[in-house]
């Protein structure tokens, strides 16, 4: 008899309570603790380390910075030493290479009594070096029985050790329960259950291991080489779907999405471009300009990515960008995530635009009624040109009568939802005049990310660097003071303001923290008050618990140049652009990310001036603040501080990172594997530049795969 459940079973999806050997209860507790339903989710719960058993180490090579040893050799000379913290237990253990002490600072009583002074034992722990000389302290010790040799007491695989959870551990569930689960899995599994979804061409070129074997041997290695093999071949398959994915997104909505074709260079661009301009733009601001001109000739959608840094010119791009949009018979927009950025892009835009006739207004949550009656109707008949504002602008109330291009600042503090949320807002009228197509999108960021996290992130869209600054701007001059050192920096500042400049004084404040920080500011505030004092000095100060209208004030006085020191919390990272404002000072600076230290440095460097950051700090500095502001003092490219941090945090943690879901890697670790990733990225596009619907013979195994992932509802990040 055929059974025909049985025959076409091999499915991962599978319930765990199908593992003979699974029971009931460990069923449950895998689901409710680690969100281990089936047999892909325990196949995919990878081992976080390895513990090597499988040898021997002689104690003459063992070095500093192994991780742990395992030694066999004969116990001598159990001693008791010191007194009370300090008494602990001594045993010198002998191989034929050598000697090392064995420590015991607990259950000494036990210990003393069951050790047995001249047997052979296997010791093993994580080796300590003090003066040169070696020990292991509270070591794994089993004593070899009589008439056997210590070799065959070897396992054959290394030892897997899993992440579980307090609970689990408490369920006598630990890392070894769940070992014995993935065995009784291993148990039940045959090729047939993991199929390749490689190419042979991509087997044979890398020398990938089969699936199935890397599976196998990712948890269960006998050796180093066997789980380097498992760790690249699935590697290399985790980043190579990711970019095959996001590419074949891209291909598609190429292949089906049109977009409107601009084909006009008109009056809007080219007197603007002849006349208002008011500076010749840099080669990186032509070569983007280029490439977006071409986007938006082809006739297709266009979604692109401009990068670059603070100050590197995007928003006169997006401008002239948004003038095309204007010279083809479509409305144009421009988001921002804060007010403040809306503000002063419209001012910033409306300045650069005062001698033509488009028609701007800005939108956001705090626009009057009335006002903000008259934008809908000015946007919805067309009389608007160019809508710039904060998220107010893709409510359901805003309806563009024919929306050409969006350009959104700051990326990624808008969701990839809320990117797609602008494509619907046209009139139903227009629509049905002139085709539904959807606005071209180009997005700014200004915080530059690593090239790893940039093909992950946005790896949908096209992307444009502009990676030169304006001519004319010295580069700031960055260093690290001490606390110590105080009053020169301020007769620094002093000297800087006589000769017209303006200086901010940056506080940390930090959520938590709220309380003890503003007691901080206001502390510094008086310090900085009474080293410049009134009449001769003024000082602004801002701080995120002010009202909107005293902040508001603040800052005017500042940017006008009524006040000389602007002592202030973070919230001047964003938004603020006062050129004449050339020292940047930051207290308590190791409190502080990269990425904030890169925004706030930001700040100044605007104008002609040479320009200062100073970065202060106490004595006392952990490794890692030492590390950022070495960093910081080293170098001015945003890039460069990117990596640096990526390097320091792990790429999960870089902001904007969490929301977009395309990074749940389980093996694959962005800040490590960039080389990977690459290499992966290229063959994906190699293959969807061939075969976009991956239709061709020798490419099903990966069509059946992304299908069967597909279907999952569990596991796989929505990327779209
Ligand atoms: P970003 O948005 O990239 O941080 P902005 O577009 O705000 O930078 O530009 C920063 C400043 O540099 C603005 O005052 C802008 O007018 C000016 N600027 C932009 N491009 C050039 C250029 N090619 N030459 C001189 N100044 C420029
Ligand atoms: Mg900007």
């Amino acid at each position: 008899m055929c059974n025909f459940f049985q025959m076409n079973n091999h499915s991962l999806e599978q319930g765990l309570e199908f593992v003979k050997g699974i029971g009931p209860q460990r069923v449950d507790l895998l689901r409710k603790e680690l969100a281990i339903y089936t047999f892909g989710d325990l196949l995919g719960h990878i081992p976080f380390r390895y513990v090597d058993k499988t040898k021997f180490h002689h104690i003459r090579d063992i070095q500093p910075d192994d991780d742990a040893v395992q030694l066999r050799g004969i116990l001598r000379e159990v001693e008791l030493l010191g007194e009370g913290k300090g008494k602990r237990l001594q045993a010198k253990f002998r191989d034929q290479t050598g000697v090392i002490k064995l420590v015991w600072f607990q259950g000494i009583t036990f210990m003393e009594k069951s050790l047995q002074i001249g047997a052979e034992y296997i010791a093993y722990g994580k080796p300590q070096f003090f003066r040169d000389e070696a020990s292991i302290v509270h070591p794994e010790l089993e004593i070899v029985p009589k008439n056997t040799t210590a070799a065959e007491t070897l396992p054959t695989t290394m030892e897997p050790v899993y992440h579980t959870t307090e609970m689990m551990k408490k369920r006598l569930c630990d890392s070894k329960g769940v070992r014995k689960m993935v065995q009784a899995l291993f148990q039940k599994l045959t090729p047939e259950y993991i199929p390749e979804n490689l190419t042979s061409e991509l087997l044979r070129k890398f020398k990938f291991i089969s699936r199935y074997q890397a599976y196998k041997l990712i948890h269960f290695p006998s050796n180093e080489a066997e789980l380097h093999a498992a760790r690249k071949r699935l590697k290399f398959e985790e980043l190579f779907f990711m970019q095959l994915r996001l590419l074949q997104l891209r291909g598609k909505r190429d292949e089906n999405i049109r977009g409107i074709q601009f084909l006009k260079v008109g009056d809007y661009f080219n007197d603007f471009y002849k006349n208002q301009l008011p500076f010749e733009l840099t080669d990186a601001q032509k070569k983007v300009m280029r490439e977006i001109r071409r986007d938006l000739g082809s006739g297709k959608q266009m979604n692109r990515l401009i990068q670059g840094d603070v100050g590197s010119g995007k928003t006169v791009v997006a401008l002239m960008a948004m003038l095309l949009a204007l010279d083809n018979n479509t409305q144009a927009c421009l988001m921002a995530p804060t007010e403040i950025l809306a503000q002063q892009h419209y001012e910033g835009i409306s300045a650069l635009l005062k001698n033509s006739p488009v028609k701007i207004a800005l939108l956001t949550g705090s626009t009057k009624t009335k006002a903000r009656r008259e934008i809908h109707a000015g946007i919805e008949s067309g009389n608007l040109h160019i809508l710039i504002g904060t998220h107010a602008l893709i409510e359901d109330t805003v309806v563009f009568n024919y929306l050409g291009l969006a350009v959104i600042d700051e990326q990624h503090r808008f969701g990839v939802a809320q990117r797609a949320s602008l494509w619907k807002k046209n009139s139903t009228s227009t629509q049905i005049e002139r085709g539904n197509y959807p606005p071209h999108v180009l997005v700014m960021s200004a915080t530059p990310i690593p090239r790893t996290l940039a093909m992950t992130l946005y790896g949908d869209l096209d992307v444009s660097v502009i990676d030169q600054l304006p001519p004319g701007r010295k580069p700031i001059e960055t260093m690290h003071k001490y606390d110590t050192q105080r009053e020169r920096v301020y007769g620094f500042i002093r000297e800087e303001i006589s000769k017209g400049r303006q200086a901010y004084i940056v506080y940390p404040l930090i959520e938590e923290n709220e309380k003890l920080d503003l007691a901080s500011l206001m502390q510094g505030y008086e310090d900085v008050q009474s080293y410049f004092p009134m009449p001769d000095y003024q000082i602004s100060i801002l701080h995120g618990k002010m009202k909107p209208a005293d902040k508001e004030f603040e800052m005017q006085r500042f940017v006008k140049g009524e006040t000389q020191i602007m002592v202030a919390t973070t919230v001047i990272e964003v938004g603020v652009n006062v050129p004449n404002a050339s020292i940047m000072v930051i207290e308590n600076t190791e409190r502080f990310g990269l990425a904030q230290l890169h925004q706030l440095r930001g700040r100044v460097g605007r104008g002609a001036e040479q320009s200062f950051c100073i970065l202060m700090s106490s004595f006392k500095l952990s490794q890692e603040g030492k590390f950022r502001i070495e960093t910081m003092v080293r170098t001015t490219d945003g890039f460069q501080i990117a990596e640096a941090d990526m390097t320091l945090r792990g790429a999960g943690n870089i902001e904007g990172t969490q929301q977009s879901g395309v990074l749940n890697l389980k093996i694959a670790d962005l800040t490590k594997d960039g080389e990977i990733l690459r290499v992966a990225r290229e063959f994906a596009a190699e293959i969807v530049a061939n075969d976009l619907h991956l239709e061709k013979p020798e490419n099903a195994p990966m069509r059946q795969f992304l299908e069967a992932a597909n279907k999952q509802t569990r596991g796989w990040a929505k990327i779209s």
